[in-house]
């Protein structure tokens, strides 16, 4: 692989963004992360900061961008439904206009981009596990809505810069991705479920708990999309990067308090609307496009994750005292 290309990465600084400008920095290329902060903070990539290939800039993607790049990983999105309900609007502008942004960046600059599209644009599947050949069971005016037609928009977008303007272009649809540097209050299952067990408080199931979803740990997660990125220019994708183990919340519930040893109880609160009831990737296509599969078994990346957040909430305490 050719080595010290220079790299915009939107949304470096969450929880994903952050391992990818680490991963990206540690084989030797230059860094520009963008972020405006909005769902992280400078403290995901403060280890960074001071690196000489690596630089932060506070930046709303809404907004048009003119730097100099060979590559753009667009991720700069909120990805939780309790961030990304927050503001609607202004979720689909990200989405929207956040990709025309950088897409006019790439056709500038001849750069390729590859869009962080999600699972959501399956909704709420009926096609079990989903292939990317499968158009998705979307509501196009509920309360998720903002984010998974933002992202579905986005992902037409590069397609149609792609035949009007032949752009190097590359998707892939993540499927629920867990690991250090979560947002300890994003609302997601498995951030809440730990911050919840270390804590000693209620484990909240929303609806009955038969819900599925399938976890993948972050290092594997970007492992694909660096793979991705690294394809010959005939590989547009969209491509399903998650693990396909299917776990019911319930279960994943259960496996947090063995891990934690936390004398939590688990309680039953309303399902949000929307919520989809079962998810799990189709990896064949990354298989063989990308020779890719997750290796790190959920108990495993869950582990690594109670120990982040443990010393994180310990952090806090000692900060607040
Ligand atoms: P995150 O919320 O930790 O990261 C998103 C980052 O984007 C944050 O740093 C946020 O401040 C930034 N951001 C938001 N709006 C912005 C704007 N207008 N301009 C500039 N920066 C902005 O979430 P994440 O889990 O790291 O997700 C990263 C990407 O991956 C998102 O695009 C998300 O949709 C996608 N994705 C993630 C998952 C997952 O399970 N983690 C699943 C599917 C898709
Ligand atoms: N969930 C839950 N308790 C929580 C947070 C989430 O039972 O404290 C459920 C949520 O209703 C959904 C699943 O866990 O069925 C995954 O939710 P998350 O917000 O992590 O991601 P989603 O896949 O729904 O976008």
């Amino acid at each position: 692989m050719d080595v010290g290309r220079r790299i915009l990465v939107t949304g470096g600084a969450g929880f994903l963004g952050s391992h990818l400008c680490e991963r990206l920095l540690a084989e030797g290329h230059d860094v520009l992360c963008v972020d405006n902060f909005f769902t992280s903070s400078r403290r995901n990539v403060e280890h960074l900061i001071g690196h000489r290939h690596f630089e932060l800039m506070r930046h709303d993607v809404t907004f048009p961008l003119y730097v100099e790049v060979d590559e753009i990983y667009n991720l700069a999105c909120p990805a939780s439904p309790v961030h990304y309900q927050f503001d609607p609007v202004q979720t689909t502008k990200t989405s929207v206009l956040g990709a025309i942004n950088m897409l006019g960046l790439a056709k500038r600059l001849k750069a390729r981009i590859l869009q962080a599209s999600t699972s959501e644009v399956y909704g709420d599947p009926i096609v079990h596990p989903q292939t990317e050949a499968y158009w998705g069971n979307v509501n196009p005016v509920g309360f998720r809505s903002c984010y998974d037609e933002g992202k579905r928009c986005a992902e037409t977008l590069l397609f149609d810069y792609r035949r009007q303007h032949r752009l190097g272009i590359k998707v892939v649809r993540i499927f629920n991705t867990y690991g250090p540097r979560m947002h300890p209050n994003d609302g997601r299952v498995v951030s809440n479920f730990i911050v919840q067990a270390l804590r000693g408080e209620d484990i909240t199931i929303y609806g009955d708990g038969q819900q599925t979803r399938s976890f993948c740990y972050a290092d594997d997660l970007i492992d694909a999309m660096m793979r991705m990125m690294a394809t010959p220019d005939n590989v547009t994708g969209p491509i399903n990067i998650g693990n396909p183990g299917e776990f019911t919340i319930r279960q994943l519930a259960e496996m947090v308090i063995e891990l934690t040893g936390s004398r939590s109880k688990i309680v039953n609160r309303p399902l949000p609307s929307d919520d989809p009831k079962q998810r799990r990737p189709d990896i064949s296509l990354a298989q063989e496009m990308l020779g890719w599969q997750p290796r790190t078994p959920l108990r495993e990346g869950l582990i690594k994750t109670i120990a982040y957040f443990d010393s994180f909430l310990s952090s806090r305490k000692i900060a607040a005292e």
